[in-house]
């Protein structure tokens, strides 16, 4: 009797100490994948053995790695202890519930095995897409099945009034407003205002956006901008979030949009003729990317400001031949390359007004035939013109005009709503 307990105890002990390198072993590796039996773990196990069959010893392992560059989720899977034949099982399980191959830089991949007679046997594969989303891969008996759980969430309108101290970036920064509600924030106002010559501390702005939260409260994620408000020194700019069936833009309490940005195409009765991307040049001949939209036109067709803003540079540019590059506000530039001849006037540092003439269609430089070469440049990046997003310039009419009235009435009040 006595014996049988000192057993039990040591038999206690050493599990207590699995336990405890079990689980200092799931803390350490869950950064890479390491799916192979620690050394440590089957050592004790050895020591053990005979009481290990009858007893079935259990346990389950957390293991978590977020995906870096490069990787995928096959490719994780490729590293664990699951076969060829067990990975196209759960692929096949798991393809039409989540589109494996589009999972973010990031995300989130718990594996969770159980260790049964000294072999690691992966029972739940759990992937986190976003915030919201949680993937489940079971295994039973020999199969995958596949359970997905979104969370409801709750939106929340929120609204500052804030006085600019140093920059708008900062300021709403400060007051833990996301980076992509600032962004898109500047992003309204960039054609209006130039942020480094126009503010002044002491500026105002007003913002009401959304975000919503999980039942605990948390904050998953942000939603849009309902107002947008900046009341400089001299001017002020306010903007309202209207959506219909074929847009969401924001616009002026009287129904006009945010000054048209940039045009797409800077040009009349133009074809567009090579878009932006991967193409094979058509004379250096090899696959190189686009970096700007072509529109085939007849040589001396005019070609105008797509904005307003300054001439940054005019004349020869090796293979664009006859070139001008406009500078316009908040790091927005616009280049047009082949021209034949320039418009009258148009000089370096000249400003210049949005659907002004600056030059004519031409076929300088490396070019097959007459068309213009335009590209867009956002902060020394060059960005595709079709996909931008933009402020339109639009003034709403009739009906729209109504209903956008309607909704403009409905922010303001729920702005008064949070304000008392
Ligand atoms: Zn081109």
């Amino acid at each position: 009797m006595y014996l049988l307990n000192k057993k039990i105890l040591v038999f206690i002990a050493g599990l207590i100490l699995i336990i405890v390198i079990a689980y200092y072993l799931s803390v350490s590796f869950n950064d890479k994948i390491d799916i192979q039996i620690p050394k440590e773990t089957t050592l004790i196990q050895e020591d053990h053995s005979e009481k290990k069959d009858s007893l079935d010893l259990f346990f389950s392992f957390l293991e978590y790695y977020e995906l870096v560059e490069g990787d995928t989720f096959i490719s994780t899977l490729k590293k664990t202890n699951l076969n060829k034949r067990e990975i196209d099982q759960l692929i096949i399980a798991v393809k039409d519930v989540i589109e494996i191959n589009q999972l973010r830089i990031g995300t989130r991949i718990e594996m969770i095995s159980d260790l049964i007679k000294e072999e690691r046997i992966i029972k739940e594969i759990i992937i986190y897409p976003d915030r919201e989303e949680k993937i489940s891969i079971l295994r039973i008996d020999d199969r995958f099945t596949v359970r997905k759980d979104i969370k409801t969430l709750y939106s929340e309108l929120v609204f500052h009034e804030i006085e600019i101290e140093k920059s708008i970036y900062s300021s709403l920064k400060n007051i833990n407003v996301p980076d992509n509600i600032i962004m898109s924030f500047v992003q309204l106002f960039s054609f209006d205002i130039d942020f480094q010559r126009d503010i002044r501390n002491k500026n105002k702005i007003n913002i009401l956006f959304e975000q919503f939260k999980d039942k605990d409260g948390e904050l998953i994620k942000s939603g849009s901008i309902f107002f947008a408000k900046i009341i400089l020194t001299k001017d002020s700019y306010e903007l309202y979030k209207f959506e219909n069936d074929n847009y969401i833009e924001y616009f002026n309490s009287d129904g006009k949009s945010a000054t048209k940005a940039l045009m797409k195409t800077p040009i009349n009765g133009a074809r567009l003729s090579s878009a932006y991307g991967m193409r094979k040049h058509p004379i250096l001949g090899y696959n190189k990317k686009h970096m700007g939209v072509d529109f085939a036109a007849p040589i001396g067709t005019p070609i105008m400001a797509a904005g307003t803003g300054h001439i940054e540079y005019i004349g020869t540019n090796g293979g664009a031949g006859k070139y001008i590059r406009i500078k316009h506000l908040n790091g927005y530039k616009t280049s047009y390359s082949h021209l034949s001849s320039y418009a009258s006037g148009i000089q370096k540092n000249v400003r210049v007004k949005q659907g002004q003439t600056i030059g004519y269609v031409g076929s300088t430089g490396l070019s097959t035939g007459p068309h213009l070469h335009y590209e867009v440049i956002f902060n020394g990046n060059k960005i595709n013109p079709m996909k931008m997003k933009l402020p339109s310039g639009k003034k709403l009419k009739g009906i729209n005009l109504n209903n956008f009235l309607t909704e403009r009435d409905r922010i303001n009040n729920e702005i008064s709503k949070i304000k008392n």
